[in-house]
């Protein structure tokens, strides 16, 4: 029975036969073709073969069986309809191989064009041109060079030199001065090269060279740069590529021919217009490795003006059909239009909020779906501070701005090095004449990426923006020498190490460091710009999408802050209360000397002098918050983490009696307080004395801070505020301790607000397993929790934080077992089912029971996800966050639930 299912599998699909819901089995590329084609548009006819072909070729090292009956098969069809055989010697059907995953993955993987060629039917194809041979050769010498390159490793560098060589020896820098005969002897050189380094002629058979190259594109879904590229992107690693096999469209036929790549608006600031780079001449491969200079797509117009207006129809109609953004790629043969690919197009942060906005303008999105297609990351990246430029700073070059944001470093220029002063604290500037996919890891440790050569659509530019990090490509004024680590601009030198100041929005090249600014997406939120009256694209966009994502969303999203200043931040940012008031820090600074009077008190007496003193500044510090979130709940932490941390370190401590005993000094206070440090070290602190077990050790200590909070809170209450104060006791394992402290705070809260009523809810954190686990008797004594997700990652998984994340977790990404730390974004099956259990036990015991999250997760988008999924009342994250929070929480609610949203 399986093995009847094996041979009935289907496992190649012609273009006529898939559609653009198809990205799982056909890859984006793939879909998008069969889309094409079925919308009427010109493809040049193919087929597709499935991913699950790749995946089982991956397996099992071998093709599976029924495969290549049915690539036959459609083979034979293609080669009907065209009236063409593959590689035919009089005239030859010529097809491309081209990978092509679900999701884009720039310049990953294998495309090898113009299978099909060999000694004999490169005379067929000049006939067929014409009698081009010049065309012929050139198209031969290309498919020895990727075959070479792609399919049998022969290092790429050796075709280029082999190109260098012929070149100058002609003494020409450009490819189009070589004619047939040049092009003639490259092929010979090539050859020869394919040879040393394959040990075998280069394959004459064009079935052969099929079935190679199809193979070598399934193999390049493991290649190194690809696997990195996943990891960095979050793309899961058993997907595989489709691969497509095209019938081959000429664009170096002569001037009336050429190729180029579009989008039907700006991926950078989202205008509105037409965005491309032409190449006459050439083929695909030439422009999108940026290595000749693009005309701009508008010169099409005069080239060829009845292409360029099929070009414009087509997007119009690309846009309309898929109602977003799209990005194209394109040859002209002859006068003859083709479409060779087209997907919703990568944009960057900025862009996706004003082309969102622009779509349900212009009718064809609503706002449902335009809160969709953004993100908190990009938000999170709008919200990054941009230079700040006066007459100090004069650009020397300016490039592309490929990928905004404002980044100075050191300037180096290679990968290797990149990396290197990368792991040294350094920032860098990778500068390279172009980038390619090898330069991968120099991108991922560089703050930006700079070359002189390429277009928006350059390597360096898709990566870049993929990343979300700053790139300008193509500043052609700068003169980049590899082997020299220099780059000369403006009649000035720079060398390696030497600082440099990139603007991906303009595009412009500082010398120097440029002092930055904050954000006008910042700026707006901070009510400093006004969305109704600003001419700002981007603000009026993120205005909208923001005020849409209020209206939707279920979570109420507060703020995690310790002082009145950080309050007021977020609650201009929108942060509807406080989820967590550390109190730790009200015990530093010139504090710190009476809680070391605290800690070494002798007596009662001793510790409540201690107390009596720093209750007045705790309650100025309530007031304080309190009135910044008047209205706003406001959730206090009694003091959390270990008392130790207060003292000085042991060993200092050691060092100083030693040295005063020597001297013969007066050491009774110095010893009396080495002997505390020395009585509270612990070894895992913590697991330690901490939280509600402090508390219940320390007599007064919680109940200074219970009383400081109310008294605060009459005091606001009294001068006309409405406080909303929410004790809340740290590191509750049962529910026992919580009863404890709950019965002494009821008597001082009791007798604080005789004078004046106000309200004081009293709960818990959920931080300790036991705590999720036995959420149904402890919510018998909180009026709400608070999941503490750092807290509860760290013992949920046995992971002491502060020391795994350095030792191992590299290693755990890479072996993927987990796909991103669970301290960044929260573990649903192990630690999300306690909060889970928790919520749901919490409940059940207590209706009206308030839910909330304050760890570091409060603030990740796929967390604020799960904790609007679980029924949270709230999420709490830093102020910066709290927007990401609130857009995130929108969508939230008007996810389908698609997986297709990155
Ligand atoms: P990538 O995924 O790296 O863009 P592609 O498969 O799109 O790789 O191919 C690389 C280049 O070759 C592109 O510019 C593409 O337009 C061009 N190309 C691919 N197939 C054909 C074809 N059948 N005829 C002409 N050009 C092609
Ligand atoms: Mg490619
Ligand atoms: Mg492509």
């Amino acid at each position: 029975m399986a093995a009847q299912e094996t041979v009935d599998h289907k496992y190649v699909y012609d273009f006529s036969e898939g559609n653009k819901d198809l990205k799982d089995l056909l890859g984006g590329k793939g879909a998008n073709l069969a889309e094409m084609t079925n919308l009427g548009l010109p493809v040049p006819p193919g087929f597709t073969i499935t991913t699950e072909a790749c995946q089982a070729y991956l397996a099992t090292g071998r093709e599976p069986d029924g495969l290549a009956g049915q690539i036959e098969a459609h083979l034979e069809s293609l080669e009907r309809a065209m009236g063409k055989r593959l590689g035919d010697p009089r005239d030859p059907l010529l097809v491309s191989v081209r990978s092509g995953a679900k999701f884009s993955m720039p310049g990953m993987m294998e495309t090898v064009l113009n299978v099909g060629l060999n000694d004999q039917s490169v005379v067929g194809l000049s006939a067929q041109a014409g009698q081009n041979d010049r065309f012929a050769w050139d198209s031969y010498r290309r498919l020895i060079q990727m075959f070479g390159k792609t399919v049998c490793e022969v290092p790429g560098e050796e075709f280029e030199h082999a190109l260098d060589e012929i070149k100058n020896a002609k003494g020409t820098h450009n490819d189009l001065d070589l004619d047939a005969d040049d092009l003639r002897g490259l092929v010979d050189a090539y050859k020869k090269i394919f040879l040393k380094h394959t040990g075998r002629e280069f394959p004459q058979q064009p079935r052969e060279q099929l079935d190679l190259a199809i193979r070598a594109v399934f193999e390049s879904w493991n290649a190194e740069r690809a696997v990195l590229y996943r990891r960095q992107e979050r793309i899961p690693a058993d997907l595989g590529t489709a691969v497509n096999v095209v019938t081959m469209v000429f664009g170096n036929l002569g001037p009336d021919s050429g190729t180029g790549v579009a989008f039907t608006r700006d991926p950078a600031s989202g205008a509105q217009g037409i965005y491309g780079d032409y190449l006459a001449n050439a083929q695909g491969e030439d422009v999108v490795a940026g290595i000749r200079n693009t005309v701009p797509l508008q010169e099409l117009e005069q080239l060829d003006k009845a292409s360029y207006d099929e070009l414009l129809g087509i997007m119009a109609r690309l846009e309309e059909h898929y109602k977003d953004l799209c990005d194209i790629e394109f040859t002209i043969e002859r006068g003859k239009l083709w479409m060779l690919q087209t997907r919703v197009g990568k944009r960057t942060a900025a862009a996706a909020f004003v082309i969102a906005g622009q779509l349900v303008d212009e009718g064809l999105i609503d706002l449902d779906e335009a809160l969709h297609r953004v993100n908190g990351a990009q938000l999170a990246q709008l919200m990054f501070p941009r230079f700040q430029l006066d007459h100090e700073f004069e650009a020397v070059a300016k490039g592309i701005g490929a990928s905004p944001g404002a980044a100075s470093g050191k300037v180096v220029f290679t990968s290797a090095r990149a990396v290197e002063l990368a792991a040294e604290g350094e920032s860098v500037i990778l500068v390279r004449r172009e980038t390619n996919p090898d330069d991968l890891n120099g991108m991922i440790a560089a703050k930006g990426i700079l070359t002189s050569r390429g277009g928006k659509t350059s390597h360096a530019a898709v990566v870049a923006r993929g990343m979300g990090k700053t790139c300008v490509s193509g500043a052609d004024e700068i003169e980049v020498n590899v082997p020299a680590k220099r780059f000369v601009v403006a009649g000035q030198t720079v060398n390696e190490g030497d600082v440099v100041s990139i603007d991906g929005t303009t595009g412009k090249v500082y010398l120097g460091e440029v002092p930055v600014m904050p954000s006008e997406v910042v700026q707006y939120f901070e009510g400093s710009l006004d969305a109704e009256h600003v001419d700002n694209a981007l603000v009026r966009a993120v205005h909208r999408i923001m005020t849409h994502a209020d209206g939707r969303r279920r979570l109420a999203v507060r703020t995690n802050a310790d002082t009145g200043a950080d309050a007021a931040r977020a609650r201009r940012f929108g942060a509807e209360g406080i989820g967590l008031c550390r109190t730790e820090h009200m015990f530093l600074g010139d504090r710190r000397e009476l809680v070391e009077r605290l800690i070494l008190a002798r007596d009662a007496d001793g510790r409540e002098a201690a107390l009596e003193a720093l209750l007045p500044l705790q309650r100025a510090d309530f007031v304080e918050i309190f009135r910044e979130m008047d209205g706003l709940p406001v959730t206090v932490r009694l003091i959390d983490p270990p008392l130790h941390e207060f003292l000085p370190p042991l060993e200092q401590l050691a060092v100083n009696v030693a040295v005063a005993q020597e001297r013969g000094e007066d050491v009774a206070k110095e010893e009396a307080l080495l002997a505390a440090v020395r009585r509270m070290h612990e070894e895992n602190p913590m697991l330690g004395l901490r939280g509600v077990r402090l508390g219940l050790v320390i007599p007064g200590l919680f109940a200074m801070q219970v009383r400081a909070i109310v008294e605060a809170a009459v005091e606001c209450a009294q001068r006309g505020g409405d406080p909303k104060p929410e004790i809340m006791v740290p590191l509750v394992g049962a529910v026992q301790e919580l009863e404890t402290v709950r019965a002494e705070a009821e008597k001082i809260i009791e007798e604080v607000t005789r004078e004046k009523a106000v309200e004081v809810l009293i709960g818990t954190m959920i931080e300790v397993p036991r705590a999720a686990l036995t959420a149904g008797q402890i919510a018998e004594a909180a009026e709400f929790f608070s999941f503490g997700t750092n807290d509860l990652t760290q013992m949920g998984w046995g992971f002491s934080r502060d020391d795994v994340e350095g030792a191992f977790f590299w290693r755990y990404l890479e072996l993927g077992i987990f796909g991103i730390s669970p301290f960044e974004s929260i573990d649903r099956d192990g630690v999300g089912r306690l909060v889970r259990i928790a919520s749901e036990e919490g409940r059940a015991a207590r209706p009206g029971l308030k839910l909330g999250v304050c760890g570091e997760h409060g603030g990740d988008p796929d967390s604020v996800h799960f904790f609007h999924e679980v029924g949270l009342d709230y999420v709490s994250c830093s102020p910066f966050r709290v927007p990401v929070a609130r857009l995130e929480a929108g969508r939230a609610v008007v996810e389908t639930g698609g997986s297709d949203s990155r």
